[in-house]
């Protein structure tokens, strides 16, 4: 499944939702977002119940601890070298095509090209401190 991708003012607000039950509409009116788009949290596994009529219910505080579950694995898991972060795939590849370029101190900016949509990314990166220590890009390329 892919990832959702909840809205920033969702995970702002969730954590000051209530201990109690919201129904769809109520709650969807809280976060300011369509219902259409809380039902489809639902189906991903937004944490709900339907009572004895069949209505839905969701759990206010239960809602904001899902919401900050999905929050945790996008703490950044640490980029490996030539690794660069694509934000049009949302995901990070491994950069092809780079080109190091000094920027100030002893950062430098790798500019590669997504292996998989084409388009430029760009990396701050710290220089190799000793020039033994060099890392060969192409080879690091050819690994995978
Ligand atoms: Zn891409």
């Amino acid at each position: 499944m892919p990832r959702l991708r909840l809205p920033h003012f969702v995970i702002v607000k969730s954590p000051g939702l209530l201990p109690m039950h919201y129904k769809i509409g109520e709650l969807a009116e809280t976060l300011r977002i369509p219902d259409r788009t809380l039902r489809d949290w639902l189906v991903a596994g937004a944490p709900h119940f339907r009572d004895e009529r069949n209505n839905l219910w969701i759990h206010g505080r239960d809602f904001a601890a899902w919401v900050a579950s999905w929050r945790k694995p996008t703490k950044k898991r640490k980029l490996r070298k030539g690794e660069a972060f694509c934000l049009r795939c949302n995901k990070a590849v491994v950069m092809q095509d780079i080109s190091t370029h000094p920027m100030r101190g002893k950062l430098i900016m790798l500019r590669g090209k997504c292996p998989e949509c084409g388009c430029r990314i760009n990396r701050a990166d710290r220089a190799p401190t000793h020039s033994t220590n060099n890392i060969n890009w192409t080879d690091i390329q050819n690994e995978k």
